[in-house]
């Protein structure tokens, strides 16, 4: 099994974009700058999406300019169209998320495309940002079950698996988008996956909806992904997945990883007293049990 993963954090992006609290753009600076201080390496800082379907995310390219370049950090953007690709590259992000969806159901919601046509919009988005010589990426949604469609084929989460293999993505990976996923669906998924796109990494993305997310992170290391998406305070959600709760909390996922002896770069004290900050931020208790729990030993 691999001795160290990466993590990606979530928490500016995925993890604010569904709070009611409108955050502003200094404040999210300073959520960015407490994870840079506690280790983060990735993080994406904003979506590149219509302002007007997610608000929290309308001041992407003032958040992209506060922050400016930093050394050793990657600053990702997501972007689900060519529109978004475009002005999160102008921003100057270092890296762009592309997304595509699994279910036709939750394409059409989310992106107003079909899966067939995100994979495409997905390819096109990469080959944009490598000829702005930057990196993309590709999350794979709801690869676990659609809140729409239900059941979504793993044949099918394989064929898109297949089609992004060559497509020049940094890394492909696996979104449970509305929390329904169970382990040994993940270790199948994550193996089958990684053979097919190896030497590209597999990244894994859960929400803690039906509070299997650390159980899925979990399995899907030891099946091989190598780098895991997770939010401070485990806050988030998705404004077009209806009941979707929190992205795994990055601090509970640090402490299942130092004591299981797997290395990740990160303090977690320190990502515990972001958690507790954002809890003054948004007025609210986080979803996180470390938050809660307090690291052992103390
Ligand atoms: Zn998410």
């Amino acid at each position: 099994m691999t001795k160290s993963v990466e993590i990606v954090e979530v928490g500016p992006r995925d993890g604010l974009q569904n709070e009611k609290t409108l955050v502003s753009t200094q404040e999210k600076v300073a959520f960015i700058h407490r994870a840079i201080d506690a280790g983060a390496k990735r993080i994406e800082i904003a979506s590149f999406v219509h302002p007007k379907r997610v608000p929290q995310m309308a001041d992407a390219e003032d958040v992209v300019r506060e922050l400016g370049q930093i050394d050793g950090v990657t600053r990702i953007g997501l972007t689900l169209n060519k529109r978004g690709a475009l002005r999160a590259l102008e921003a100057g992000v270092d890296q762009l998320g592309a997304v595509c969806v699994a279910s036709d159901g939750f394409g059409l919601k989310n992106q107003n495309q079909t899966s067939a046509q995100t994979v495409e919009t997905a390819k096109e988005i990469v080959s944009l940002a490598r000829g702005e010589g930057r990196t993309a990426q590709v999350t794979i949604s709801t690869a676990f079950g659609c809140p729409f469609d239900g059941e979504v084929a793993q044949s099918h989460v394989l064929e898109i698996v297949n089609q992004l293999a060559d497509c020049g993505a940094s890394e492909v990976a696996l979104a449970d988008t509305i929390g329904v996923a169970v382990p040994a669906q993940v270790s199948r998924l994550v193996q089958e996956t990684k053979e097919i796109i190896a030497p590209i990494p597999v990244r894994v993305h859960f929400h803690n909806t039906r509070n299997m997310a650390i159980a899925n992170v979990w399995a899907a290391i030891e099946a091989g992904a190598t780098i895991i998406d997770s939010s401070i305070g485990g806050i988030g959600g998705c404004p077009f997945a209806p009941a979707a709760t929190g992205n795994v909390a990055t601090e509970d996922v640090l402490y299942l990883l130092n004591r299981s002896g797997i290395e990740h770069g990160l303090d977690l004290d320190r990502i515990i007293g972001t958690a507790k900050w954002l809890e003054t931020l948004l007025g609210a208790k986080v979803p996180s049990m470390l938050a809660a729990a307090g690291d052992f030993p103390c």
